[in-house]
């Protein structure tokens, strides 16, 4: 193995959802509806009952086979609401839930921190990301965390900073460090990329 990789140690890395056999019970969060991962998840079927949040419509194609199989499936509008959602199935399930979560990285670190909030284990949690790499970002300089960030230098919401999205990312915070990019010399903004489709 080379000593030297070029991904952050912090980045996380994200794999494709599977069915976890241990698990008793199983929890689908499904933020954004990726029809691949999906389709994915659906080759094998899913070793024990299944209750699936989503947000947006249950009418999608792509989650037929879950309607054929008495699957049941709550659909909510905002984010807001699905993952108020998510915080009161947790507070309610018991030992063997298996929770897995599908989507944009933000709304899968609120997962994760859901998920962890009643002790769940990092083995017991699956997060894959999907439609999106846009970042949630935290502004070191005055905490203001922002969301789906496509750009390398984004402005932040708050202190009105420009600021570097970096890939170093903290856990405990769901989001990828902003730096002060002009903080040596004010006024200078390189280019803007968009790196994070
Ligand atoms: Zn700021």
């Amino acid at each position: 193995m080379s000593a030297y990789t070029y991904r952050v140690r912090s980045q996380p890395d994200y794999p494709i959802l599977k069915w976890d056999a241990s698990g008793a019970r199983h929890l689908l969060v499904i933020l954004d509806l990726d029809t691949t991962s999906i389709a994915d998840l659906c080759d094998s079927a899913c070793p024990g009952p299944l209750e699936i949040l989503l947000r947006g419509e249950a009418t999608h194609p792509a989650l037929v086979r879950f309607s054929k199989e008495n699957v049941l499936i709550h659909s909510f509008a905002s984010m807001d609401s699905l993952i108020a959602a998510l915080e009161n199935a947790l507070d309610q399930a018991t030992m063997g839930l298996r929770l897995y979560a599908l989507g944009h990285e933000d709304g899968l670190w609120k997962c994760n921190k859901a998920g962890q909030k009643v002790g769940m284990s990092r083995d017991e949690i699956q997060l894959a990301q999907a439609s999106t790499t846009g970042r949630p970002v935290y502004c070191v300089h005055c905490g203001q965390h922002m969301n789906l960030i496509h750009t390398n230098i984004t402005l932040c919401a708050g202190c009105k900073r420009h600021l570097l999205v970096r890939d170093h990312f903290s856990r405990l915070l769901g989001a990828y460090m902003g730096f002060q990019i002009d903080a040596e010399c004010p006024g200078f903004i390189p280019a803007v990329e968009e790196v994070f489709p």
